[in-house]
């Protein structure tokens, strides 16, 4: 990777040659690294937790995998162990960027470095380094979808109605994906061709705002809530036969909830048929692969977590060898400082490239198969 050099904070991190931090030695084998993961009960989070794990074991360190079942204090207490057990790096997806600060920051003060995996943890020095995929692209990839699919680059009028949805408050990611898509359909709610005729967030309309992001969340990204979520918006907005054109959902989970309370609530719209509307997501999870086969879904963002966990694994082994980290080509702030970042890029995925996710393995021939 390219030895970044991108801001003050970033610098400092190479002063001194070659040793990360000045440090001389490094990490020896058989060392303990921690790794805490969210929640077992989203697809990704398993793979990415044993992924790592895998990879960590082979190269002869100890690991420590634990999953929070989306409770903060659960995770903190996760972290809070790894310390105890002398790990001299942890790495952290959080299930809520802000309350997991205190915890890194004892793994940090007991001289451990800290990587924030995929979701950076807010309002703390306690993070040496951020590996993710491009934020907002992803938001930029689902609005493309509907963009290109009502036409409105071609100059369909409208009004279409959509219905925005965003993902959990607690999670930094999310506002960036929203981000991302709001700033290229906020000009078509502004002209008003697209409306969205619920009163779901208060109203989405000319006047929403970026900063409005939290009222359209889910929380804990549950597929649940989203489809009650989505329930209320048909009761009162489409309970009469109202066309709904698209839904802009930012996880597979949520286009889950939100294709469930369609076939309850409007059974007339035929799946995949001419009345359906357009729906993206993402992480590629099977049930979307399987949604998106039959026409349920129109799209998903697939990050390649195979590609984060090598990310990941080499930043673990720079600072083991106490070499310099590489890779880095970004930096994001949490709020306290820029955290050095490295940065993969997500990608589009429907019906026409669905086979993509076998290419990069991430689906076996035979198990994509069962699900198409
Ligand atoms: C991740 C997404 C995932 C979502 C729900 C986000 O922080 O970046 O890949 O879809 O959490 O698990």
């Amino acid at each position: 990777g390219v030895a970044a050099c991108l801001s003050l904070s970033a610098c400092s991190h190479t002063r001194g040659g070659q040793y990360a931090d000045g440090a001389q030695g490094g990490i020896e084998k058989g060392a303990t690294i921690g790794i805490s993961m969210p929640t077992k009960s989203e697809e990704r989070w398993n793979k990415d937790g044993n992924n790592l794990k895998k990879k960590l074991e082979a190269a002869g360190y100890k690991v420590i995998l634990s999953f929070a079942d989306d409770k903060p204090a659960q995770q903190n207490a996760d972290i809070e162990n790894m310390v105890n057990n002398n790990a001299k790096i942890v790495v952290v997806a959080s299930k809520d960027g802000t309350a997991v600060g205190p915890a890194v920051e004892k793994a940090h003060d007991a001289g451990a470095k800290v990587i924030a995996y995929d979701r950076l943890i807010m309002n703390t020095k306690a993070v040496d380094y951020y590996a993710t995929f491009q934020l907002e692209q992803t938001g930029v990839l689902e609005a493309n979808y509907l963009i290109d699919k009502l036409g409105l680059k071609t100059g369909a009028k409208g009004p279409f109605n959509v219905e925005l949805f965003s993902g959990s408050p607690d999670d930094n990611n999310a506002k960036y994906f929203f981000k991302g898509a709001w700033q290229l359909l906020q000009p078509y709610f502004k002209s008003g061709v697209l409306v969205s005729p619920s009163n779901h967030g208060g109203g989405v309309n000319k006047d929403f705002k970026l900063s409005d992001w939290q009222k359209i969340s889910v929380q804990s990204w549950k597929a649940e809530q989203a489809q009650k979520d989505m329930e209320s918006i048909l009761d009162s907005s489409y309970a009469h036969g109202e066309k709904l054109d698209a839904v802009l959902s930012p996880y597979d989970g949520i286009s889950q909830g939100v294709i469930n309370a369609i076939q309850s609530k409007r059974p007339d719209m035929q799946p995949g048929g001419a009345n359906w509307p357009y729906i993206t997501g993402q992480d590629a999870m099977e049930i979307a692969v399987a949604n998106i086969a039959k026409g349920t879904q129109g799209q998903t963002v697939f990050k390649d977590v195979n590609k984060l966990a090598n990310a990941v694994y080499d930043m673990v082994m720079e600072i083991a060898q106490g070499k310099k980290v590489t890779g880095l080509n970004g930096k994001f702030n949490n709020n306290t400082i820029d955290v050095p970042s490295e940065l993969l890029d997500p990608q589009n995925i429907t019906k026409d490239n669905l086979p993509d996710l076998v290419k990069a393995k991430y689906l076996t021939q035979d198990r994509f198969d069962k699900l198409v």
